[in-house]
């Protein structure tokens, strides 16, 4: 996936070249099925990053086939994570820096002759990401303790280190789940957004139907502050700024 790009080119730095398979905000990778072309990528390549947790198992399965386990980082696994976690795991920079610092120890033994360059690598990039931590630091001053809607629990990490609840969980895993959800979720958030029962409302551009539609709808005609957010990035951003702009959107409505 492309959000994984900028954290293992900033470590592999000019020794290997770095390719995404799902490279747009155009696909749902939820849904994704990968061609043969992504299976040969898969079985030639030093390194893969796979997000794990069921968000991806046909890497898995590309990898297995291929004997490449070896060369895998599965992210969930590394962050210790368990299927049924929420797998949205880049919404918290911690763990991207988690993953920087698994290439990084990755890389010292597939080319060990190049450790130092790799580590400090690590090390520039990591300081970088840590100026995202410092500013969701500061904004949770404002935003802790705050509630949220949102029409997918995509930002479920970013919102939980800005102490932010989900008000709508029940919705949310009904639509990721390609379900319709259920009268009385849609009526609750109708009640909610109306008698501004949230702070704001985050919106997954990338999927749209009738039932989000409505919602972000309803959301303008009562004034309730919409978030866009995208699950995978948009081609011409890497993580750092992406998420940057995610901390910034958030901040922007809480100045109103
Ligand atoms: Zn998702």
């Amino acid at each position: 996936m492309n959000t994984y790009i900028e954290p293992i080119k900033s470590v592999v730095g000019n020794k290997y070249e770095v390719k995404s398979i799902i490279k747009s905000v155009n696909v749902d990778p939820h849904s994704f099925s990968p061609s043969s072309n992504d299976a040969k990528l898969i079985a030639d390549s030093r390194l893969i990053v796979s997000s794990g947790l069921g968000y991806d198992d046909w890497v898995e399965k590309i990898v297995t086939a291929n004997s490449q386990n070896k060369n895998l980082i599965d992210f969930g696994n590394i962050l210790g994570k368990k299927d049924g976690a929420n797998e949205h795991i880049w919404f918290s920079v911690k763990n991207v820096q988690r993953l920087s610092y698994n290439v990084y120890q990755r890389m010292a033994k597939v080319d060990p002759k190049n450790k130092a360059y790799y580590q400090a690598n690590f090390k520039k990039y990591d300081l970088k990401l840590d100026s995202l931590i410092q500013r969701e630091r500061a904004l949770k001053k404002y935003t802790n303790g705050k509630k949220a809607y949102v029409t997918e629990p995509l930002p479920y990490y970013l919102l939980n280190n800005l102490g932010v609840t989900i008000a709508n969980p029940h919705f949310a895993k009904a639509i990721e789940d390609d379900t319709d959800p259920s009268i009385d979720d849609v009526k609750n958030m109708e009640n909610g957004l109306k008698h501004h029962e949230v702070s704001f409302l985050v919106v997954n551009k990338q999927v749209t139907s009738g039932i989000i539609t409505k919602m972000t709808s309803l959301a303008k005609k009562y004034h309730v502050p919409i978030v866009y957010f995208t699950e995978t990035l948009p081609s011409d951003l890497g993580y750092y700024d992406w998420m940057n702009g995610n901390i910034t959107q958030i901040e922007r409505i809480l100045e109103k």
